[in-house]
């Protein structure tokens, strides 16, 4: 809390369609008057020692602060660029991905059951980022898995489970075919679950895991899902598509000390300046992030305009099947609150 006793959180607006949907979290704050006061921060990334590296003015400003918002940003395909959104997770040591999926009332999908919650370990495994050339024609990329940020990343899921209410986490994995990495993470797991003995435990093979979340998902409403890194990647951008796509999901990345809310979506560069996104998913992740802080009474407010609006489907934005742009998308959330 600052001196005029509102919170201060750090906002990367980011790249692409992140300024628009920025602007509409701000507008939809304002009206609800959330006691935030945003420091914008520029990651526009720099080269340190050699390796791409986020300003210090900006890792600074989330030290300082504990909690960040941020919107998309883009990364160049290629050599030589190193994703900014890996090194924000190494910077803070993000250990956590969580990733809730809720099917939204009245917005007609092929589901309308939807309630998964993902926890996506998010600094190892497939995304270690340790790749080389053999000899021509021949790479090979290691997936590293530690029992460190297994166990940490596991002890997570098993708290925020029983915090949510949902007192069975399952660990989804491949340790029938990867038996040392995978096998890791499972025996981890089996130990981890030792110490939650109010939490009920299994697991269960990633391919079974996708057949069953699209043949009915709301066999895992109960439980939270946890596994490594890509898997919970691609598993959660499944789950997206149950729901309407990723204009609605929402993603929280859990660090020791500091953590940042963002949507699962990219920068959208295909959309980007023409008013049209969707800035629901980054609503709904700073939604999130007020839960976290625990000022619960605004997530709670701010997240029934937005269920209204969309329910009643009369100002859904063009990835909805709508016709409304951003702005009208949102000034029809801010005539509810
Ligand atoms: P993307 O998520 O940006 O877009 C995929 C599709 O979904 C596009 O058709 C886009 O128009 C649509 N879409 C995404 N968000 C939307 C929204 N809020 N409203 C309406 N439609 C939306 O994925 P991409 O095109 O593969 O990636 C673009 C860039 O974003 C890349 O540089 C990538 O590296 C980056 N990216 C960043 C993050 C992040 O910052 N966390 C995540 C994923 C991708």
């Amino acid at each position: 809390k600052n001196s005029r006793g509102n919170y201060t959180v750090s906002f990367i607006e980011g790249d692409g369609i992140g300024p628009e949907i920025s602007q509409s979290v701000k507008r939809i704050y304002e009206a609800a008057k959330v006691p935030i006061e945003w420091e914008s921060i520029d990651v526009t990334p720099i080269i340190k020692n050699g390796k791409t590296a986020i300003p210090d003015a900006a890792i600074e400003s989330i030290k300082k602060n504990f909690v960040a918002l941020k919107g998309p940003l883009a990364t160049p395909v290629g050599k030589g660029h190193v994703s900014l959104n890996l090194t924000l997770r190494r910077t803070f040591n993000l250990f956590a991905n969580v990733r809730p999926c809720r099917s939204v009332p009245g917005f007609k999908t092929p589901y309308d059951n939807v309630d998964t919650v993902l926890i996506r370990e998010n600094t190892e495994g497939e995304y270690s980022g340790i790749e080389h050339e053999v000899v021509d024609g021949v790479v090979q990329s290691i997936k590293l898995i530690t029992k460190p940020a297994s166990e940490r990343v596991l002890k997570f899921g098993f708290q925020y489970a029983e915090s949510i209410g949902k007192p069975w986490v399952r660990a989804v994995h491949k340790a029938t075919i990867m038996k040392m990495s995978d096998g890791l993470f499972l025996s981890t797991a089996e130990d981890v679950a030792k110490e939650f003995p109010a939490v009920k435990f299994d697991s269960e093979l990633l391919d079974n895991t996708c057949l069953k979340m699209v043949t009915d998902p709301s066999y895992y409403q109960p439980m939270v899902l946890v596994m490594p890194n890509l898997y919970g990647d691609i598993v959660s951008d499944m789950c997206a598509g149950l729901i309407g796509g990723l204009g609605l999901t929402p993603s929280a990345n859990i660090g020791d000390t500091c953590s940042i809310f963002e949507a699962v979506h990219g920068s959208a560069p295909d959309i980007a300046g023409k008013d049209k996104a969707n800035p629901t998913a980054l609503l709904l992740s700073s939604m999130m992030m007020l839960q976290h802080m625990g000022l619960n009474e605004f997530a709670v407010k701010i997240n029934k305009a937005i269920m209204e609006t969309l329910a009643e489907g009369k100002a859904l934005t063009g990835d909805l099947k709508g016709t409304a742009s951003t702005t009208q998308y949102t000034d029809a959330i801010i005539s509810k609150l």
